[in-house]
């Protein structure tokens, strides 16, 4: 007479360590999509830690019936595993065997937690890197207060490079790496987010060469350079549009608790 499993310990142990294979060394998915839209297919196994039958292996005479069905009886493992622990019940010891149960259900947990919060903070740590990426005159002065055209463009030159691969040149020219690119992030959303902010900064410098080649403003002064745009519209879009990077910069901030970083709000009167 076999002690079996009920159906819903069975679950219970499969359930309790994400349906993966609880050997340790193991750790193999045992279930998944089957063929047919509403087959699963299921390698797992629910086996008995000491054995359901007299003389089966780790049999302990000792126990009930009741506590050899039970769900401290069992492991869940898929069908390799469990044929190995019933062929060396010298080497599967149930102390064993309980130890594996219990790091797999810890690891269940652990893999869970990562997918969400560990998962996120690293999102947030790329976030707070790119924040800072963005606190240079190029996203603070209006464009008429710019000093350089060609420095205006070197900086958001930077500011792509350092979203694309997490390089950051400091003003002395030097690289540091100190961050991944913004592909590695997870949230869908913020990547979206800074797909845009990207699409934007390479649209600002594309806008740049033309008003350039068009001769669309002029320069005063030596030293502390003062720009003019003949057109007013072009001036506006520039302010406009960098402005709208930093409003969907300063959404993620407001998301992550950290301060964002604004565009000044006082246009020049005209
Ligand atoms: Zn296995």
């Amino acid at each position: 007479m076999r002690d079996d499993f009920s159906q819903s310990v069975k679950d219970l142990l499969a359930n309790r360590v994400g349906w993966k294979c609880s050997n340790p060394n193991c750790r193999k998915a045992t279930r998944g999509a089957g063929v047919e839209k509403t087959n699963i297919i299921n390698i797992g196994v629910a086996s008995h830690i000491t054995a359901a039958s007299k003389g089966g292996p780790r049999y302990d005479e000792n126990m009930t019936a009741q506590e050899r069905k039970s769900f401290e009886n069992g492991i869940w493992l898929c069908q390799s595993c469990s044929k190995l622990i019933d062929s060396d019940e010298m080497r599967y010891t149930v102390d064993k065997l309980k130890k594996w149960k219990d790091i797999s259900e810890q690891l269940a947990v652990l893999e869970l937690e990562d997918a969400t919060v560990g998962k996120n903070d690293k999102d947030i740590e790329l976030i707070r890197f790119y924040v800072q990426c963005f606190d240079r005159p190029a996203f603070r002065d209006r464009i008429c207060m710019e000093g350089r055209m060609e420095d205006f463009d070197k900086a958001i030159e930077d500011t792509i490079i350092a979203l694309n691969t997490g390089v950051l040149r400091t003003r002395d020219g030097s690289i540091l790496k100190r961050a991944e690119g913004k592909s590695v992030i997870v949230n869908p959303e913020w990547r979206e987010k800074f797909d845009t902010i990207y699409d934007m900064l390479v649209a600002l410098r594309k806008r740049l060469r033309i008003a350039k080649k068009e001769g669309a403003y002029s320069t005063h002064g030596e030293g502390e350079v003062m720009y003019c745009f003949n057109d007013r519209n072009l001036e506006e879009w520039f302010n406009f549009t960098r402005e709208e990077i930093l409003k969907i910069l300063f959404s993620m901030c407001e998301e992550i608790g950290i301060h964002g970083l604004r565009f000044p709000r006082d246009r020049y009167k005209w």
